[in-house]
């Protein structure tokens, strides 16, 4: 580029044109922004043959809040006092003594000319810096006035050219372009900081938020549990007592009616506590499995007998069917199981007046049957030949609360029981289907992958309806530990007219007190 290393052999205006076009170069590629305005006030300096050049930024004043301006950046010529550390010349307020300026400036129009011309109140203040002639270009961002570029000429009376004019005012333009984007830039950095700290600050407090949610919900699910065991146990009260008056020859036909009425009235209610229980560990995520190994073919026959009691009851016919592969033993959650096939079951024969009640298990494959991880893919089916459901209420039987179809069957149940047993299902891996007719009936099905246990234990064994009513062998002493004496006097009742010698005790204390004293064959103590 000889253009720029031969500035002596051009005419005055091309070197003005060189300069401008260094320091626009400058300001358009130098990234620190002071340095690049300084860069090129250096670049014009020497072109423009002029003793100083200067820029003023306008600014409300700090004290007053009144219009000032503040020199920012400035070229003095060699021998030229620099005036760049003055602080007469931070937080002029120029309009006030130089209104003539700020008028002409803040309309787009430049200060142009020899001072001895100037009004006499703008040479008491010029003259005395020896400065002879002078242009004064105004800076604006878009429309706003910036501030402002002055070149002082302290040699000679100069006659600043209209090109020398429209030049200046043109970088004075590309001053103010430069400003303006690096202003643009700082302001999107720090809305970008400040953007960054709100993210944090909203990312802490929802994180707050969350913690206290789960805590409060720690704090419900906690009450749920108690209260529920708080009703529980005068329930087992009520409902133990009404067995053991069940039993009583002495009772006429229309009490142990009533017995009845007081033992289901509290069967009802348990059943409503043990679902709002379910239902408030479903809401907090705490509602998990706890496996065993159970003889699988007797856990299901135990099932259907407690549901052919009630299906027998309404006079239908109940027809179980059982794969003849089933696995002897499986892992898995036998209370929620039950629970998931007796609220199937329940409710095909609550709302089947007529016809008959099918539950067949199949095993649809296992695998590794005889290695450690085998698996049997089982299949329950419940089908019932009821009322059915109409297919736009098919979606809403499995949310909490609701019940469909007619009225007075929605009496007997809360709308809970689907709603808990597709949670159980889904947890065990598999979804509850249905698949239903109005008027023709319902069928319910699900597939769950068990675990084979091989060394099960043959648990409880199942009842066959008949009454007990004693044992065989030598009389054998019982230790009833509880801190309720509800809970101690069913007990107590139900066991001596077996044949049991029964002994109480309140709480841990009194209970070591009486092993002590004598030899007991059983201890029951409360599980809490
Ligand atoms: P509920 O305690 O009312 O039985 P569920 O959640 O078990 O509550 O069932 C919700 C609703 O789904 C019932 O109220 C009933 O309208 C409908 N439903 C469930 N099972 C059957 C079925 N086998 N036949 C017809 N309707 C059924």
């Amino acid at each position: 580029m000889p253009l720029f290393h031969q500035p002596n052999k051009l005419s005055s205006s091309d070197r003005l044109l060189q300069g401008i076009a260094i320091a626009t170069n400058g300001l358009l590629t130098i990234k620190d922004h002071h340095k690049s305005v300084q860069a090129a006030l250096n670049a014009l300096g020497p072109v423009m043959d002029v003793d100083r050049i200067y820029i003023f930024q306008n600014h409300p004043h700090p004290e007053t809040g009144e219009p000032a301006s503040s020199q920012r950046w400035e070229w003095v010529a060699e021998g030229v006092q620099p005036e760049i550390d003055n602080p007469e010349l931070q937080n002029i307020p120029y309009p006030e003594i130089l209104p003539r300026w700020y008028d002409t400036l803040s309309q787009k129009q430049p200060i142009i000319g020899l001072i001895k011309e100037f009004p006499k109140t703008e040479r008491e203040i010029l003259q005395p810096q020896g400065i002879l002639s002078m242009l004064v270009v105004p800076i604006f961002i878009r429309d706003y006035f910036w501030g402002f570029a002055g070149f002082d000429d302290c040699q000679q009376e100069r006659q600043w050219s209209d090109s020398t004019k429209a030049a200046l005012m043109a970088m004075a333009g590309s001053i103010g372009g430069a400003i303006s984007q690096w202003e643009t830039e700082s302001n999107l950095k720090q809305l970008n900081e400040t953007l960054e700290e709100r993210v944090k600050t909203r990312t802490a407090e929802l994180e707050q938020a969350k913690e206290l949610a789960e805590s409060a919900n720690d704090a419900k699910s906690e009450f749920m549990a108690n209260m529920s065991h708080e009703l529980r146990t005068p329930l087992n009260g009520i409902l133990g007592y009404a067995q053991i008056l069940n039993r009583s020859q002495k009772l006429a036909e229309k009490e142990r009616h009533g017995v009845q009425i007081i033992y289901q009235c509290g069967s009802h209610l348990l059943t409503l506590i043990n679902d709002i229980l379910d239902l408030s560990k479903i809401e907090a995520r705490k509602l998990e499995l706890s496996t065993q190994e159970i003889h699988f073919p007797a856990f299901l026959q135990g099932v259907v007998e407690i549901c052919r009691v009630r299906s027998d009851k309404k006079g239908l016919n109940f027809s179980y069917q059982a794969d003849a592969n089933l696995p002897t033993g499986v892992i898995t959650d036998e209370k929620r199981l039950r629970q998931v096939l007796i609220n199937l079951l329940g409710n095909a024969v609550k709302f089947t007046e007529t016809g008959t009640i099918a539950f067949t298990v199949e095993n649809i494959h296992s695998s590794d049957v005889t290695g450690e991880n085998s698996m049997a893919c089982i299949n329950f089916q419940i089908k019932d030949t009821g009322v059915g459901i109409a297919e736009a209420e098919i979606d809403k039987i499995f949310q909490s609360f609701e019940q469909v179809g007619d009225k007075k069957n929605r009496a007997e149940g809360t709308g809970l029981g689907l709603a808990i047993s597709q949670r159980i299902v889904q947890l065990m891996g598999g979804k509850i289907e249905v698949n239903s007719e109005l008027g023709k009936g319902s069928i319910f099905s699900f597939q769950i992958n068990l675990p084979i246990a091989h060394n099960w234990i043959q648990k409880v064994s199942t009842s066959n309806g008949e009454k007990i009513i004693g044992y065989e062998g030598v009389p054998r002493h019982l230790l009833v530990v509880d801190d309720r004496w509800e809970n101690r006097s069913v007990l107590v009742e139900l066991l001596e007219p077996l044949g049991f010698k029964v002994t109480e005790a309140e709480n841990g204390e009194e209970a070591l007190d009486q092993l002590r004293q004598q030899k007991f064959d059983l201890m029951i103590t409360d599980i809490h």
